[in-house]
């Protein structure tokens, strides 16, 4: 890893891959960035393997889009393949259903090993975290396993979950067995993951205390937010008038982690109105956990738009690939399907070179950059508007290097793009003043189109913005 010594994350578990991208393919990532050209595939795959689940969690986003289908192990085996051939580092196995409800699971994991790629992160609610599973994740080491917990007793968790209370037992005696087999290891790093709502939000310590009490490595507390089709009645949601009920909870939980705790603590319920609570509950608790996502000194806004479309790529358990798992959803922008397409045919297909301009775009306009629909057909707003996308630059921001670099490189191009856009502005204006020239420069540019796009696509040159 290349980092500035100021900025190394705290917790070493999963990281979106990037912990697995040596310098070399960061530079290759930036040129084709800056370039507009496509990489030979992606470096980080999330990866739906199915759609089926074992619980029914009432806050579940995927309920209205989740089937029983799950990618046979056979075209699994044939995309981590295809994809491990253009240099796929590392897989995130997470949403849809539950990753272990796959019915081949063991065999999947195995296929992992076997192509050398990294699980990076496993999130799952652990019912299916059998002991073969366990064993697998540790002697493979698995970067991050997330379960998903979010409640500290049966009654409740038949409340969140809708299954019989007794699953709670079988979760925790799960992650149990995980950790007595990891021993002394470092990884997987173990993660609890609780969701909150007006229901439970005021148990956070216990949470904590089960979390400490099992020897987990990190406790991430998360509000329940609104699904499609506001289908979750607002009363159980939090929203910021819990902030004065909450206040002592959270002043608490920051004093019980300070820093260098060797419990990792994670708070995400700025999205539900209660940032204002959180920094409140940090100045009252005197001193407070760093943030396992610091910002290097050459991170700037204007560079810190997404490159999901040079890096990642979402995939769901019926194949259809989406720019990351935050735009899967029932309208969300589909780039392809890989059980048709193969996973080269879509990473190199009409869809992603569109969404690879469109980005561009966005970076190259840097920190002034406006959501014009007519512009911008595959990104959505919750790509643009401030404090919607956290997972474009968390994962990231942390490296100097990287940001330095990518800064040089965005520069370069953005000059470029200007000495294009007023040489066209000339050309327009020449145009206008001898109209008898306008069909013959038409005609010109229609053919040197190809030849364009070639410079940009292997060279760089960047001539064109009509391709
Ligand atoms: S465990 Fe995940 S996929 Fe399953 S119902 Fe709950 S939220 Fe949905
Ligand atoms: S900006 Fe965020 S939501 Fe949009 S494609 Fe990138 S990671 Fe996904």
């Amino acid at each position: 890893m290349s980092a500035h010594p100021a900025t190394v994350r705290p917790h070493t578990g999963s990281s979106h891959g990037w912990g697995l991208v040596d310098a070399r393919r960061k530079e290759e990532l930036i040129r084709a960035i800056a370039a507009g050209r496509d990489t030979a595939g992606p470096l980080h795959a999330e990866l739906d393997l199915t759609d089926r689940c074992n619980v029914a969690c009432y806050f579940c986003n995927q309920q209205d889009t989740r089937t029983k289908l799950q990618i046979p192990l056979e075209r699994v085996v044939e995309l981590i393949d295809e994809m491990a051939e253009a240099g796929l580092a590392s897989v995130r196995l997470s949403g849809g259903g539950d990753p272990l409800h796959h019915r081949e699971i063991l065999a999947v994991l195995d296929h992992f090993e076997a192509r050398g790629v990294v699980l990076d992160n496993l999130t799952t609610n652990a019912v299916s975290l059998t002991p073969a599973v366990a064993r697998r994740l540790v002697d493979q080491e698995a970067r991050e396993v997330n379960v998903s917990l979010n409640t500290v007793d049966g009654a409740d968790y038949r409340r969140m979950m809708q299954v019989k209370p007794a699953v709670f037992d079988r979760v925790l005696d799960n992650v149990r067995h995980l950790l007595a087999v990891r021993g002394e290891r470092r990884l997987p790093i173990v993660t609890l993951q609780f969701l909150l709502d007006r229901h439970n939000a005021e148990r956070a310590l216990e949470m904590d205390d089960l979390t400490r009490e099992i020897g987990a490595d990190r406790i991430v507390l998360s509000a329940v937010q609104q699904i499609p089709d506001d289908r979750l009645a607002a009363a159980d949601l939090l929203d910021a008038g819990d902030g004065e009920r909450l206040l002592p909870v959270f002043t608490e939980l920051y004093r019980r982690h300070p820093p260098g705790d060797s419990l990792d603590l994670e708070l995400n319920l700025d999205v539900q109105g209660l940032g204002p609570m959180l920094a409140a509950a940090r100045r009252r608790a005197g001193a407070a956990p760093a943030s396992p996502f610091p910002i290097a000194p050459s991170f700037r806004a204007e560079d810190g738009g997404c490159f999901f479309a040079w890096y990642s790529t979402a995939i769901t358990g019926n194949g259809n690939v989406y720019p990351c798992c935050q735009l899967i959803r029932p309208k969300g922008p589909v780039m392809g399907n890989v059980l048709e397409d193969g996973a080269a045919g879509v990473w190199h297909g009409e869809r992603y070179a569109r969404l690879r301009g469109e980005m561009r775009e966005a970076l190259l306009d840097g920190a002034d950059r406006t959501l014009d629909p007519a512009r911008f057909e595959i990104l959505d707003p919750v790509c643009h508007t401030p404090g919607r996308c956290w997972l474009k630059t968390m994962y990231f921001q942390w490296d100097d290097a990287f940001y330095a670099r990518l800064h040089e490189a965005l520069e370069g191009a953005r000059t470029n793009r200007a000495r294009v856009r007023a040489a066209r502005g000339a050309a327009a204006a020449v145009a206008g003043r001898l109209p008898w020239l306008a069909p013959a420069v038409d005609r010109l540019r229609d053919a040197s189109r190809p030849l364009r796009v070639w410079l940009r696509h292997r060279l760089g040159l960047d001539l064109t913005e009509a391709a």
